[in-house]
């Protein structure tokens, strides 16, 4: 399709840069998935194969170090030598024979490294690791400048069409150009000029090395995020710097890691921080200057990205984890169908969160990614009639891609909609993205074929004629038996999330897990009617709340007054049996930002406590040994979440009738089990389940 008959023009309108030209505007941003560690890279090739064929206009590696001094953790990827470029070719050349171009991240993690050889400008440890780094000497700067040189050379050698030398998210290029993190008083410290030296002799000697005909993308911290960042005037200063001293793409990045306001959660507003990028745009108008600007974050739809595109906020648009989510992003938005998008709802749970657990990355909606050679959905030869019983994440997985495979399928639930627990999900401000998961499944399901039927409970006797039969029944709530608990001010979240029945201005939830923490969510931001103001979906309201402003007013973006919150609209109790901090078991990346958002709402979560007893006053708790006695928690209504058991039922009848487990009948999602089950796994099992049936 030509681009300008495109829905998407400008997304999809080619970028020169002088020495080759890009298909369109979507730069696949950096991401570590765990594929990059190790000597075999012909996994990681196979997952840039597939994205390159959906058609990103340029895809960036996640980071691979320079030296071993830049490591992030022991044996991380690296490329310093010719025999790593030699096997750097299996990704280069699958990315050429699919008609893409590929950029290789050089990331040197100076303090953030998780090792002890770690070095930086000063001897300042990082809020997020344990090791203090070695300051470096003045040969040992220049060391590390002919590192990221070298690295330069070494990912052309390897077949690579450009670097990005990422200068931002903290890094070790940041901690130069920081005075909280540079305290040196040599030519590499001091004032700004000094400070500023060591991006511009990267990118200068970087550029006199690879030659003119090589993609130099330069990641800039445009807000840093964390008290004493770099000023506005610094970060134009150094933008025109090194887009003079040779970079062919700026692009934009977002607040150091160990910030804290969240940057990629899914509770940040869609392209929260595009204007950022469009305040250098104009800079750079002003100054005559044409160098590209790519900008990041939070940018999940063809829609937002177009959108930001045409009103000119940036010539590119940075994507990481929605190309995780679906590697024919591009495809379908060039063929109309972006209906048919699975969307990344950045909920971060594979993704990042797997790469601070070491384990390999994927995706919480698409099971295959970084799985492209293990997960394979290949037409079936032997076509069957399958019942899927649940139309909840895991039964509509699966149907979805049997049906794709060929069988005949039949998707069953009691429900009048689509999406199981998802539905409840979707009502928890900051958790919109949940709407954009549901119209995929919706559009998938029309489009494959499966044969849906709603409203329809089933029984064992109502499947008789089925070869297989997936269960996907999903859960039901676990009664906590708590004395007195069907006292009428009693509700469950199904009660407050799905009926939105009306809940009291004074509110103890039972149960500080995943759902615990969303109904208060929720509790705090719905007023009497029901009616959510969602910071996400505001995005002044959600800038006041974590404290973020003009890096022109304040140093680093960052507010020096305190985050301004509306006020709760109860006063929410959060509870659990276990001593200790309530939301622990949240997600790695995630769980402090559900955490300070509640604590910003007062709401007070309180561990280790006993449930004795529900009445007219409230709560009735007792502390840990009881020792201290009893204390009411004067409420209007308790809300039970204390967690789910599997919803057995039809699976019980199912084998009593005869039917034989993981031969014709197969059980998955939350009525397999579900402690501590989520969509994650649901949709997981779900797919490897369809894969080889
Ligand atoms: P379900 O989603 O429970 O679906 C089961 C379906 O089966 C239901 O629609 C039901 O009507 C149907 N059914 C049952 N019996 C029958 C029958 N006999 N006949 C016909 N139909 C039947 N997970 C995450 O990973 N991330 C999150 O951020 C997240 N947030 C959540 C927020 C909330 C408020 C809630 C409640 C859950 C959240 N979850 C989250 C959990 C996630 O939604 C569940 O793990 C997931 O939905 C389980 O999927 P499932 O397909 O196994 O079951
Ligand atoms: P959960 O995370 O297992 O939490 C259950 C809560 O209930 C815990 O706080 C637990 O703490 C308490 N509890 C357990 N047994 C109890 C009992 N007998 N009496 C009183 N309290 C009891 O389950 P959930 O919150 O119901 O969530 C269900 C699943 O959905 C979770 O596994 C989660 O993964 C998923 N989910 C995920 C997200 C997300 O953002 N990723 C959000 C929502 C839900 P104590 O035992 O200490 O009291
Ligand atoms: Fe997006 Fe979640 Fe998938 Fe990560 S796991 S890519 S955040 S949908």
């Amino acid at each position: 399709m030509h681009a300008s008959a495109s829905p998407y023009p400008h997304l999809l309108s080619p970028l020169d840069l002088g020495h080759t030209t890009l298909k369109n505007r979507v730069l696949m941003g950096s991401m570590h998935t765990g594929l990059e560690d190790g000597r075999d890279l012909r996994k990681l090739a196979a997952y840039f194969r597939e994205r390159a064929e959906g058609g990103v206009g340029l895809i960036v590696t996640g980071g691979f170090a320079p030296n071993l001094a830049g490591w992030a953790k022991p044996f991380a990827g690296t490329l310093s030598t010719s025999g790593a470029a030699r096997r750097h070719r299996v990704v280069t050349d699958a990315v050429h024979q699919a008609g893409g171009q590929i950029a290789l991240q050089i990331l040197h993690t100076g303090r953030y490294a998780y090792h002890p050889f770690a070095v930086a400008p000063s001897r300042i440890q990082s809020p997020i690791s344990p090791f203090k780094p070695f300051e470096l000497s003045v040969r040992g700067v220049e060391r590390q400048i002919r590192a990221f040189v070298n690295c330069a050379v070494k990912a052309r050698e390897a077949g690579y069409d450009g670097v990005e030398i990422m200068g931002s998210e903290g890094y070790f290029i940041n901690q130069f150009l920081a005075r909280h993190t540079n305290k040196r008083t040599d030519q590499w410290g001091g004032d700004y000029s000094q400070r500023m030296r060591l991006p511009l002799e990267i990118v200068q000697r970087t550029r006199e090395a690879v030659g003119k005909d090589f993609t130099l993308i330069y990641r800039l911290s445009m807000i840093d995020l964390v008290p004493d960042g770099s000023t506005w005037d610094e970060v134009v200063q150094l933008g025109k710097a090194v887009a003079q001293g040779g970079a062919t793409i700026i692009n934009t990045g977002i607040g150091w890691h160990e910030a804290r306001v969240p940057t990629i959660a899914t509770s940040v507003p869609r392209a929260a921080f595009a204007w950022v990028t469009a305040k250098m745009k104009a800079e750079f108008l002003a100054a005559g200057i044409t160098t590209p600007l790519v900008t990041s974050n939070r940018i999940n739809t063809p829609e937002v990205a177009e959108g930001i595109l045409a009103s000119g906020q940036a010539d590119m648009v940075s994507m990481a984890r929605p190309l995780l989510a679906d590697p024919q992003f591009v495809a379908k938005a060039a063929a109309g169908q972006a209906d048919l998008i699975n969307t990344c709802i950045a909920c971060n749970q594979a993704c990042l969160d797997h790469v601070f657990q070491n384990k390999t990355s994927s995706c919480l909606v698409n099971p295959r990614a970084c799985r492209e050679t293990e997960l394979v959905f290949r037409p079936t030869v032997a076509k069957q009639r399958v019942a899927v019983v649940g139309a909840g994440p895991a039964g509509m997985t699966a149907a979805i891609h049997l049906a794709e495979r060929g069988h005949t399928v039949s998707l069953f639930d009691a429900a009048a909609e689509i999406g199981g627990q998802l539905n409840l999900a979707k009502q928890v401000p900051g958790k919109e993205e949940f709407h954009d998961m549901l119209r995929y499944f919706r559009r998938k399901l029309d489009t494959t074929g499966v044969n849906v039927h709603l409203g329809t409970r089933v029984a064992a006797a109502d499947l008789t004629g089925f070869d297989h039969v997936v269960v996907a029944t999903g859960i039901t709530p676990r009664d906590p038996r708590i004395p007195g608990q069907d006292h009428p001010m009693v509700l469950s979240y199904i009660d407050v999330l799905r009926h939105h029945k009306p809940v009291g201005k004074r509110v103890a939830i039972i149960g500080a897990g995943g759902i615990g923490f969303d109904v208060a969510e929720y509790l705090v931001n719905a007023d009497e009617a029901g009616h959510v103001h969602s910071p996400t979906t505001d995005l002044p309201t959600w800038q006041a709340e974590w404290g973020v402003t003009d890096p022109a007013l304040s140093p680093g973006g960052l507010s020096t007054q305190r985050p301004q919150v509306s006020p709760p609209t109860r006063q929410v109790t959060l509870l659990q049996r276990k001593a200790g901090k309530p939301g622990a078991g949240l997600g790695k990346t995630t769980g402090w930002i559900h955490r300070a958002a509640l604590k910003n709402k007062g709401v007070e979560m309180v561990g280790g406590v006993n449930y004795e007893q529900i009445a007219d006053a409230g709560l009735m708790v007792t502390y840990g040994d009881k020792r201290a006695g009893a204390t009411w928690i004067e409420c209007d209504n308790v809300v039970l979440c204390a967690g789910q058991l599997p919803l057995r039922t039809l699976a019980d009848e199912l084998l009593a009738n005869g039917r034989k487990l993981d031969t014709d009948l197969h059980v998955i999602g939350g009525a397999k089990e579900a402690g501590e089950l989520d969509a994650k796994r649901a949709i997981d099992q779900a797919a490897w389940l369809a894969a080889r049936l």
